[in-house]
C-alpha cells in the first residue's frame, strides 16, 4: 500500500516525521514519506506491528499536505475501506477513530504494541532508520552544557541497585518517559547498548557533553564495569536498575533500563553532582560538632547501633565511657564562652591521644564526651582507661592565658554486659557517670543495675497510666502552624497532655517512652486519632476554614499487621476527608524496615492522608532516602532552630535543609521556633512555615476554635441553633 511519492520532508523546515514502533520484538524507527501508509499485523503492511494483540489491519497513516510546505499524518482506525479493528487505537490514553497527529502524540495498538510520532530537524544518529538519507545534526538543543565534559577515568561505581517497579521514583518514570517521547530533543544524555557491550544509540546531549563516548565506546568512564555489574542482575522481573559514577569532580547518577524482548539496555545520565555536593555537606554538618571538629552524638547513635549489629553472635565486648567536666559552667561564666570553647577544645585533644586507633570518641553535650572503647578483655581495662583519662586532664590546662585545674567524672557501661542496645547503654553510662559524680571529683563508676526501685517505680506509672485512658485524664492540645508568606494558621499538630489527679500535668515526654515499652501506645494512639478526627470534623461542622491536623505516631503503632485498617475504619466512621488528616514519621520509623515502611507509606497516600517527617536532622536516615520517601513535608527539629541566629554552622544546616526539600518538592516546616529574630532568618532562607512559642504554645481545642474563627469562617454555622 505505499505510494511512490517520495516528498521525504517537510523542505521548508527541514522537518523529519519520524514514527517509532515499539512491540515485543523490539523497536524500530520509520521515517515517514509524504505517503499513506498501512499498519498491523500482516506482512503486507506498509509497517508491520509484530505482535498477535494487534489486528491485521490495524491503523492506516494518511498525509494530510493541505499547504504544500508542510506535511503532517493523520491516522485512522482500521484500514481505508473503513474495516476497523478488533481493538481501536488509544491516542495518549484516549480512545480514537481518527487524529491528527502532532510531534510525541503516542499511539496504542495493543498493551505490548505502541508508537510514538515525532518531529526530528535532524535524523543523523537515529539507529535502524527506515531511510538511508541520514544528515549531519545541526539541532541546537535546549539546556545542553556548552562544556563539553573533561571524562577521564572513574574515580568509583557504585553498585548497582535494582529497582522492583512499583518503587521506581516519580523522576525515573519522567526520565523515561521523555526518552520514549524524544531522544533526539532530551537535553539528558541517552545511551542505548546490548548484551554484548555494542552501542546502539548516543543520544545528541550525550554527544555533546561526553564527545568521547564515540570514540572511546563501551570502554568511556560511563560505560566501564556496566554489563559485569549488571547482567548478574538482569531478569524478566525487573527492569530498572540505578548506579552512580564519579568522574573527576562529577558523580552522575545512570538510570539504567533492560528492556528483556530485545536485550537493549537504555542508559539514562544525569549529572547528580551538587546534590551530591549538598548532601555530603549536609551529612558531615549534622555528623559534627563544630567547635572541636569532634562527632557528634547522632554519629555516636549510628556508630554504636553499627558496632553492635557487627558484634552479634560474637564474644566480644566494648564500653561506653561518659566523662563531664565539674563545674564547666562557672568557667563560662565567668571566663566567658571563648575561653570555655578554648578548655573543651584542649580537653578533647588531651583525650584524643589516650584513645586506640578504633575508639570513637564523641562531644556528647556542652562539657560531656562520650567514648566507644573497643576490644575489651576485663572490667579492668575499663578501669584503667578512665583512669588514665582522669589522670591526663588532672594537668593544668593553659587558656588565653589563665592557667585551669579541672576535675572529672567518669561512667562506664559495658557491652553485652550491661545493655545490648544502644539507648540502653548509654542510658547506663550516663547513670554511672552521675553515681560516680556523687562519690566526689575525679571519680569513676561503672553502672550497677538497680532494678528493684526502677521496677517498682515502673509499675505503678503504668497503672497509673492505664487508668487515665480509662479516666479521661488524656487531653489533646493543638500548637498551630503558621504559613510564613500569609501569616495565616495553616495547619495544627496533635499534642498529647496528661492531667494526673494527684500529680498534675506530665509531659508527654515522661509518659510516651513508657507507653511504648509497655504496649499501651497502641489504645493511646488510636484514641487520639480517633478524638482528633472527630475534633476536626466538628470544627468543619462550625463553619471553620478545613484545617489540616497532624497526629504522631510511635514506632510501635506501624508494626501493628492492622494499622491500615484500623486507620481507614476510624476516617470512615468519622468521615473526615483524609486530605485533612497529616501522619507525623520519625526518620528512625522509616529506617526500621524501610521496604515495608515506603509499602505502607505509599498506602496513606493513596487514601489522600499528608506525611510528614518529623524531628529532621536528629535521626538516623540518609538524607538520599529522601527522594524515594512519598512525603509531603518535612520539620526541621528544633535543635537546628535553637541557635540559627547566631551560630552560622546551625544556618548553613538549616539552608540545606531548605534548598534540598524544595527541590524535591517538599514543604519546609521550622519546629520550636520562639523568637522574631528567628522568624526572620527562617523567611529569608525560604522556610515556608513555623511551628513554636513566637506564635502559640499547644493549645486546648476551645482557645483553637476561637482562633480559627478569627481567621474566618466559610459557610453557616450547622450544628449550633
Ligand atoms: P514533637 O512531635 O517534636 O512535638 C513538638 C514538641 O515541641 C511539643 O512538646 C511542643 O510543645 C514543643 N514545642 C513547640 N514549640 C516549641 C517552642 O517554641 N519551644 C520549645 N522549647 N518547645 C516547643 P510536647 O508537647 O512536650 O511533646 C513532646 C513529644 O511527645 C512530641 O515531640 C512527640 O514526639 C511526643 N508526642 C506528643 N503527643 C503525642 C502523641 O499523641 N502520640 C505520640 N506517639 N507521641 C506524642
Ligand atoms: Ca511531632
Ligand atoms: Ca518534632
Amino acid at each position: 500500500m505505499r505510494s511512490e511519492e517520495s516528498s521525504t520532508l517537510d523542505t521548508k523546515s527541514m522537518l523529519h516525521h519520524v514514527l517509532t514502533v515499539e512491540d515485543p520484538q523490539g523497536y524500530r524507527n520509520f521515517l515517514l514519506n509524504n505517503t499513506t501508509y498501512s499498519l498491523g499485523r500482516s506482512l503486507e503492511n506498509a509497517i508491520t506491528l509484530r505482535s498477535n494483540l494487534v489486528s491485521r489491519q490495524h491503523a492506516t497513516l494518511l498525509p494530510l499536505a493541505s499547504q504544500k510546505s508542510s506535511c503532517f499524518f493523520r491516522i485512522i482506525d482500521g484500514s481505508l475501506e473503513g474495516k476497523r479493528s478488533t481493538n481501536g487505537i488509544l491516542i495518549n490514553g484516549k480512545k480514537r477513530f481518527s487524529h491528527i497527529l502532532s510531534h510525541g502524540d503516542e499511539i496504542l495498538f495493543s498493551k505490548d504494541t505502541k508508537a510514538v510520532y515525532q518531529l526530528i530537524s535532524a535524523i543523523a544518529s537515529i539507529p535502524k532508520l527506515g531511510s538511508s538519507q541520514n544528515q549531519t545534526s545541526n539541532i541546537s538543543y535546549p539546556n545542553i552544557k556548552t562544556q563539553p565534559f573533561d571524562e577521564t577515568e572513574p574515580l568509583r561505581f557504585s553498585p548497582i541497585q535494582s529497582i522492583p517497579d512499583h518503587d521506581i521514583p516519580a523522576h525515573f518514570l519522567k526520565t523515561v518517559n521523555q526518552f520514549i517521547s524524544s531522544p533526539e530533543l532530551n537535553p539528558r544524555p541517552i545511551i542505548e547498548l546490548n548484551l554484548v557491550g555494542q552501542i546502539l544509540y548516543i543520544n545528541p546531549a550525550a554527544l555533546s557533553q561526553f564527545p568521547n563516548l564515540e570514540v572511546m565506546r563501551i570502554n568511556h568512564p560511563l560505560l566501564q564495569e556496566l554489563l559485569v555489574q549488571l547482567v548478574p542482575l538482569v531478569n524478566p522481573v525487573s527492569k530498572f536498575f540505578v548506579r552512580e559514577v564519579a568522574i573527576k569532580d562529577n558523580v552522575f547518577e545512570e538510570i539504567i533500563h533492560f528492556m528483556p524482548w530485545n536485550e537493549v539496555i537504555r542508559v539514562h545520565i544525569a549529572d547528580v553532582t551538587k546534590r551530591k555536593e549538598a548532601e555530603a555537606i549536609i551529612s558531615y554538618q549534622i555528623h559534627h560538632d563544630a567547635l572541636t571538629g569532634l562527632p557528634n552524638r547522632k554519629y555516636l547513635h549510628e556508630h554504636l547501633t553499627e558496632t553492635i549489629k557487627k558484634l552479634e553472635n560474637k564474644e566480644q565486648r566494648f564500653a561506653v565511657l561518659f566523662l563531664d567536666i565539674d563545674r564547666f559552667k562557672l568557667i563560662n561564666d565567668s571566663l566567658g564562652h571563648s575561653i570555655g570553647d578554648l578548655l573543651l577544645n584542649s580537653v578533647s585533644d588531651r583525650l584524643k591521644i589516650l584513645l586506640k586507633q578504633d575508639d570513637v570518641m564523641v562531644r556528647w553535650g556542652a562539657d560531656e564526651f562520650a567514648i566507644v572503647a573497643k576490644e575489651i578483655y576485663s572490667t579492668d581495662a575499663v578501669v584503667q582507661i578512665a583512669e588514665s583519662m582522669i589522670q591526663s586532664l588532672t594537668l593544668p590546662f593553659n587558656c588565653g592565658g589563665h592557667e585551669l585545674h579541672i576535675t572529672t567524672c567518669i561512667g562506664a557501661s559495658i557491652y553485652p554486659d550491661h545493655n545490648t542496645d544502644v539507648e540502653g547503654l548509654i542510658r547506663n553510662a550516663d547513670m554511672a557517670m552521675y553515681r560516680a559524680k556523687a562519690e566526689g571529683q575525679n571519680s569513676f563508676q561503672f553502672y550497677v543495675p538497680n532494678m528493684q526501685e526502677q521496677s517498682f517505680q515502673r509499675l505503678s506509672m503504668e497503672n497509673n497510666l492505664r487508668r487515665a485512658l480509662e479516666n479521661n485524664e488524656l487531653l489533646t492540645y493543638y500548637q498551630p502552624q503558621i504559613d510564613l508568606s500569609t501569616g495565616k494558621i495553616v495547619g495544627l499538630e496533635v499534642l498529647l497532655r496528661w492531667k494526673h489527679v494527684s500529680l498534675g500535668s506530665i509531659p508527654p515526654s515522661q509518659f510516651i517512652p513508657l507507653a511504648e515499652e509497655t504496649g499501651l501506645i497502641i489504645a493511646i494512639g488510636t484514641w487520639v486519632l480517633r478524638h482528633t478526627c472527630l475534633q476536626a470534623i466538628s470544627w468543619q461542622n462550625m463553619g471553620l476554614h478545613p484545617i489540616q491536623i497532624g497526629v504522631n505516631l510511635s514506632i510501635k503503632q506501624l508494626q501493628q499487621k492492622d494499622f491500615l485498617s484500623s486507620l481507614q475504619l476510624i476516617l470512615e466512621e468519622t468521615n473526615l476527608d483524609p486530605h485533612f488528616l497529616e501522619l507525623e514519621i520519625t526518620e528512625g520509623i522509616v529506617m526500621d524496615n524501610v521496604k515495608e515502611k515506603i509499602i505502607l507509606l505509599n498506602e496513606f497516600r493513596k487514601m489522600g492522608i499528608q506525611l510528614s517527617i518529623d524531628d529532621f536532622g536528629t535521626g538516623y536516615s540518609s538524607l538520599g532516602y529522601l527522594k524515594n520517601l512519598p512525603v509531603n513535608t518535612l520539620k526541621i527539629d528544633r535543635i537546628f532552630i535553637e541557635y540559627i541566629t547566631y551560630n552560622e554552622h546551625d544556618r548553613a544546616i538549616v539552608a540545606s535543609i531548605i534548598n534540598l526539600s524544595h527541590s524535591l518538592h517538599l514543604n519546609v516546616i521550622a519546629e520550636g521556633v520562639e523568637t522574631q529574630e528567628q522568624v526572620d532568618v527562617l523567611r529569608s532562607l525560604g522556610c515556608d512555615q513555623v511551628q513554636g512559642y513566637v506564635f502559640y504554645k499547644a493549645l486546648p481545642a476551645d482557645e483553637i476554635e476561637a482562633l480559627l474563627r478569627a481567621q474566618g469562617v466559610t459557610k453557616p454555622n450547622q450544628l449550633e441553633p
